[in-house]
């Protein structure tokens, strides 16, 4: 093998990292890359999509907002990316697949956050990493599906936390989007002054770290001084338990009830009126949602679960909404 990507991956990386020549390859083969590995392939694949670009319209927790300084599910991406490389270099695992499997993480979120989701839910069955994995296997690329590698599609579809990844790379972007969504909630909370600093519980405080970017590095650090030369990853349990409750403490503060989630339940309400439409004749689907070989349900879903926030907005006011007369 010439490709110097290899011998590199050979040299350096642990012996429980993921080595892209031992990928169980793609549905449809194709010829190896001059210059690249199959993972680096993939993250460029998911780089240049369509659903990529989209993430930059759509909620991460706080509605379509005006400030320009709140995450959208694009910020929301990069920073999972980060942390995931952070801790994917500090174990000496395949940075390049943790990369990948990242960027095409939360392809197919709705709208609308986790509003999106319970609104597609309430009608049918609705998660969102079964809906990434569908964005990469059939609606990407026109409807023919990016064709990526399994180990990539496997971290895409197990990265929430209950899932079971068969790499240490996959889990490493299921802890990391933990890492980042959790604290990047919390700085955005304090930004919409849902929060301030000295609301944290100070017994988590006390083991997490005092700001957000100080408990990012010491979530980072802890998983790696835990995992080194391990055949797993993960935080040590004082710090894992700690991470447990302020979730628990942001479901409480932040995700369930705020003043700014006040206006979510019109989300909801918007989508399910879209989803009843589209269903109730499958001919005001675009042409290639129309065609998919799938039960009408799913058609729908995967052209509501596509749309931006902005784009469901408009969508909707074209179809409900009176346009003014013009002349
Ligand atoms: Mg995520």
């Amino acid at each position: 093998m010439d490709n110097i990507q290899y011998e590199i991956e050979e040299k350096y990386l642990s012996p429980y990292a993921f080595k892209s020549i031992n990928t169980k390859g793609r549905v449809r083969p194709q010829e190896p890359s001059l210059y690249r590995t199959e993972f680096i392939r993939d993250r460029d694949r998911i780089i240049h999509c369509k659903s990529f670009r989209r993430l930059k319209h759509k909620t991460q927790v706080f509605l379509s907002p005006e400030s320009d300084h709140y995450r959208t599910r694009l910020t929301h991406t990069l920073e999972v990316m980060q942390i995931a490389r952070s801790i994917a270099r500090g174990l000496r695992l395949n940075e390049d697949l943790v990369e990948a499997i990242s960027y095409g993480h939360d392809l197919g979120h709705t709208p609308f956050g986790h509003a999106g989701e319970r609104a597609l839910q309430d009608f049918t069955h609705f998660e969102h990493n079964e809906q990434s994995l569908r964005v990469v296997e059939v609606l990407e690329n026109d409807f023919l599906g990016m064709n990526l590698t399994y180990e990539v599609k496997d971290g895409i579809l197990n990265h929430r936390q209950n899932g079971n990844p068969s790499t240490l790379e996959g889990k490493v972007v299921s802890l990391a989007d933990r890492i980042a969504y959790i604290n990047h909630d919390i700085d955005d909370a304090i930004r919409a002054q849902v929060l301030t600093e000295s609301d944290l519980p100070r017994e988590l405080s006390e083991i997490l770290g005092h700001s957000v970017h100080e408990r990012i590095n010491n979530m980072i650090v802890n998983v790696i001084n835990n995992s080194k030369d391990k055949p797993y990853v993960k935080m040590d349990e004082q710090f894992d338990s700690a991470c447990s409750k302020l979730r628990a403490f942001l479901f409480e503060r932040v995700y369930n009830d705020s003043e700014p989630k006040k206006e979510e339940h019109k989300a909801v309400e918007m989508l399910k009126i879209l989803y009843q439409y589209f269903l109730s004749d499958i001919n005001r689907l675009p042409q290639g949602y129309r065609a998919l070989n799938a039960a009408d349900c799913q058609k729908v879903c995967d052209y509501i679960a596509s749309m931006t926030d902005s784009y469901s907005i408009f969508i909707f006011n074209n179809i409900f909404v009176p346009k003014g007369w013009q002349y």
